[in-house]
């Protein structure tokens, strides 16, 4: 396995832009000069990407979401999402990781502060190794560096760590942390600056006429006429296409919490402790520091289902007490670390932990982007320039992303189908 540094894998920025010639139209509403009018509903990872994409190549654009860019109900709206490339077998999102890493750099230069930290990650695999092991060719193809660490170096290097249980430990360098709701509000505002439109409101389907949709009906009561629609909606896909998705698109409760670390102990800071994957019985990840904000812990484990519109965010008891026992356990120095923030997200679930990206069977003009389950913001950059292609006409639909898949898929998640 070769190591690679990180200059050389993040080298070729913003290679995958090419400009096509589609006439621009005018700014709100279907233009008739024969030019492609996109109405992307949803400014998250997802939506917010696909519209930057197909602005940079002169489409038309308009970019809708209910409450803005990164908003703390959407999946998109956490502070910080990690980004690595060891994906099991599933060779496509390691390609797509690969592929967001110049993209991200492209954003960043938009930001005041770094977007993309390369704090590398650390795999603690109690249980197996068997994901870490299937994606090692993957990997190697894409030249992504992998180190197997010994456990008696691994204590040296991580006094902090408590490795009982743990048999087999990983660094994988090219890994790091991405600024989340940050750099869905960067990409809306350099979206704008590509011709781009954004408006401040909701759109459900309007009619629809000769299996098209004909319009979108906007939270001020208006109608809002596109060639073609995209709905990036995240955890709401399946609310807005309850026949099609209803059972389908499951979101689901998840709580991430930040520990105060001691002032006088930085060992638990970026730059001292990468970030870490507890691959046991249970998937429990962090990232140390956080920009101040503390020690973040979440636990990977789907929780129930979650209204994302109304859905209680208030942080469970349970949920406290599970991440402060884990803290003990495997950090003991921040057994009694005080909690310092906690946040009640959701993931939105496909059936088979994998993406939605495929038109609507009924409505040809209508494409549906989804399915992040949890793991969709780190390539978000290159399936937002797959999306764009898509609905350019230039790709064939991915089968694994389809929705016809769903029908027969296993439930699972992306790690649990590969134990
Ligand atoms: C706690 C947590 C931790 C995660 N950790 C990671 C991680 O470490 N790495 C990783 O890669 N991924 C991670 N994910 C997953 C990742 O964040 C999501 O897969 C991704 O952000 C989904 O983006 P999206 O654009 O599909 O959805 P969203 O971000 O939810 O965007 C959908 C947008 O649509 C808008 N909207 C909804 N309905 C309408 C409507 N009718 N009209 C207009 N606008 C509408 C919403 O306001 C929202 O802004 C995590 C998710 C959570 C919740």
């Amino acid at each position: 396995m070769t190591l690679v540094t990180r200059r050389e894998l993040l080298k070729t920025a913003g290679a995958a832009v090419v400009a096509v010639p589609v006439a621009a139209g005018s700014a709100r509403g279907s233009g008739s000069s024969g030019s492609r009018h996109v109405a992307v509903i949803g400014a998250g990872a997802f939506g917010g990407w696909t519209a930057w994409h197909l602005a940079r190549r002169k489409v038309r654009v308009t970019l809708f979401d209910a409450w803005g860019p990164g908003n703390s109900r959407a999946s998109s709206g956490g502070e910080s999402r990690v980004i690595r490339g060891i994906y099991g077998a599933d060779e496509i999102y390691t390609r797509l990781v690969h592929e967001s890493y110049p993209l991200w750099r492209t954003l960043e230069r938009h930001c005041d502060e770094p977007l993309l930290k390369m704090q590398g990650l650390l795999w603690l695999c109690s249980v197996d190794d068997a994901y870490v092991q299937k994606s090692l060719p993957t990997l190697a193809k894409y030249d992504m560096a992998v180190e197997r660490v010994d456990l008696r170096d691994a204590r040296k290097r991580y006094p902090q760590i408590d490795f009982a249980g743990i048999e087999k430990v990983y660094f994988e360098p090219v890994a790091g942390s991405l600024k989340a709701r940050c750099a869905c509000q960067v990409l809306c505002r350099q979206f704008q600056k590509e011709g781009g439109s954004y408006i401040g409101q909701a759109g459900k389907p309007g009619s629809a006429s000769g299996g098209r949709l004909t319009d979108l009906i906007l939270s001020d009561g208006s109608r809002f006429t596109a060639d073609v629609y995209l709905f990036a909606c995240g955890p709401w896909l399946a609310q807005l296409f309850p026949d099609l998705l209803g059972k389908k698109i499951t979101p689901t409760r998840q709580e991430v919490f930040y520990f105060g670390t001691p002032s006088h102990d930085r060992s638990f800071d970026e730059g001292h402790l990468p970030i870490w994957v507890d691959f046991g019985e249970r998937l429990i990840y962090g990232i140390p520091g956080s920009d101040g904000r503390g020690f973040k812990v979440a636990d990977d484990t789907r929780g129930s289902r979650f209204d994302p519109t109304d859905g209680d965010r208030t942080p469970s008891a349970d949920g406290i007490q599970r991440a402060r026992a884990f803290l003990g356990r495997r950090f003991p120095k921040l057994a009694n670390a005080p909690l310092l923030e906690a946040r009640v997200c959701q993931y939105e679930n496909s059936t088979d932990g994998h993406l939605v990206l495929d038109r609507h069977p009924a409505m040809q003009n209508v494409w549906l982007l989804g399915g992040g389950s949890g793991h969709g913001f780190k390539f978000s950059p290159a399936l937002g320039a797959l999306a764009s292609r898509q609905i350019l006409g230039e790709n064939d639909i991915e089968a694994r992303f389809s929705i016809k898949r769903l029908d027969s898929a296993k439930q699972g998640t992306q790690f649990e189908r590969q134990r």
